[in-house]
């Protein structure tokens, strides 16, 4: 017989980190939603031309799709991103304005599987919809940093950036392809490539052959118009205003064609290996009107769940939560009890789990060892028959005759409830 294992890229998420992953999903969501958000949950799969707009010049859309044709014959894709979505559904829904959602679940990409970087990946974040204001830049990300503060991160770096107006980036992308085509022999045979498609992207090498020229690059600061430069400099004044400390990155691009005048990534200090980044964001006021609305601006974020958590271990916050029963109950007669009694607990909110197969008792007082549970019940036909049932407390090993009808109460002392 075949057996099979999970595919690259993919992993099973098994008990307590689980546990831990809705954890990180709740926390974001209490975050976001004081903040006046909204859960939106996209589908896992659309119309390929809705991520196609994400940038035809970026990998995520050439190289690392998973695209097919469904049994209908429609051309549909496994989501690399959900800003996408959200835009596809404020141009269906047309919800007022300002249209404030988050999202959380999985994505899709066919990359290089490594620590940090999977085929399915998890992402939380936020998108609003129909605000052009600075203010909500400044909001957007502090929003990101809180969250970050609530897991109890503290060694988490704000770089910023602005892109500038979609005519300022074209003109910064064509002053960066002269600057990189007239020394096109010191560059990289990877840059070169990534020349061809897109000049931005080359500023993302980190191969040393490639960083004197890119230190000689031009700046995008110089090729800001003076709306989108006023624009940047509210943002800056408003994070400071919110106590957001960042640094102000003009190399920082980042992956997506769509992103217009502020950009940000929130890197992790504690992760040493390649992939710091642990979320990122910015404006993409055009992705809209590419999607066939109206014009409308965007702003949001998305934050890596499976590299953040990476950044949590380094720093040694937000561990996986013990879970574990309340009590575990030990059955001599055969089992009926075992049943009884745990529907008992379970049904006024006590935790219970018990053994099947008429294990011997010894067997059974390992399992009950090994939930963890700090209170075991035991019922033997002694007990059974006198209406009784032994409550032990697993530290110390101390136990009492409690009567059946009064087992509740007494299981709730015992847990200190
Ligand atoms: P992006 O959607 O590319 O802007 O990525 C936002 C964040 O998602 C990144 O900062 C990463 O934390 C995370 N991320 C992106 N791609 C992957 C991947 N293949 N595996 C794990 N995390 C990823």
């Amino acid at each position: 017989m075949p057996s099979f294992a999970t595919s690259p890229g993919t992993r099973d998420i098994l008990a307590p980190d689980s546990a831990r992953w809705r954890r990180f999903q709740q926390v974001f969501a209490d975050v976001v939603e004081t903040a006046g958000f909204g859960h939106i949950i996209p589908p896992m799969f659309e119309d390929l031309g809705v991520f196609l707009r994400v940038g035809e010049s970026t990998e995520i859309v050439t190289k690392e799709m998973y695209d097919f044709e469904d049994k209908g014959g429609r051309r549909v894709a496994l989501r690399p991103e959900q800003t996408a979505s959200v835009c596809r559904a404020f141009v269906e829904h047309r919800p007022v304005t300002p249209w404030k959602v988050w999202y959380a679940g999985p994505n899709f990409r066919y990359e290089k599987p490594q620590q940090g970087r999977y085929r399915q990946f998890d992402q939380v974040g936020v998108e609003v919809l129909g605000v052009d204001d600075p203010q909500l830049d400044a909001e957007v990300i502090a929003l990101g940093m809180e969250f970050y503060r609530r897991l109890g991160l503290t060694k988490v770096r704000l770089s910023l950036n602005s892109l500038g107006d979609s005519g300022d980036r074209d003109r910064y992308a064509s002053a960066l392809r002269t600057h990189f085509s007239s020394n096109i022999d010191a560059l990289s045979a990877e840059s070169r490539a990534t020349l061809e498609r897109n000049p931005l992207r080359v500023l993302d090498s980190k191969r040393a052959e490639d960083a004197q020229l890119i230190a000689a690059s031009p700046r995008m600061a110089d090729h800001l118009s003076p709306a989108a430069e006023e624009h940047f400099l509210q943002v800056q004044t408003s994070l400071r205003a919110a106590g957001v400390t960042f640094h102000v990155d003009d190399r920082l691009v980042r992956g997506l064609d769509y992103y217009r005048r502020t950009t940000f990534e929130f890197v992790s200090e504690s992760l040493t290996a390649a992939h710091t980044a642990i979320g990122g964001g910015g404006r993409y006021d055009g992705l809209v009107a590419d999607l066939g609305g109206p014009d409308t601006p965007g702003i949001g974020f998305a934050l890596g769940l499976d590299r953040t958590l990476l950044a949590c271990d380094a720093e040694g916050v937000f561990g996986a939560p013990q879970s574990r029963v309340d009590v575990f109950v030990v059955d001599a007669t055969g089992g009926s009890e075992a049943g009884v009694i745990c529907t008992e607990l379970r049904t006024v909110g006590i935790g219970a789990d018990r053994a099947y197969e008429r294990r011997s008792m010894k067997a059974q007082m390992k399992s009950a060892d090994r939930s963890g549970a700090p209170v075991c019940i035991i019922v033997g036909d002694d007990e059974r028959n006198a209406n009784t049932a032994i409550l032990r407390t697993m530290e110390g090993g101390s136990q009492h005759i409690v009567q059946r009808d009064d087992l509740v109460a007494q299981v709730r002392r015992a847990l200190g409830r």
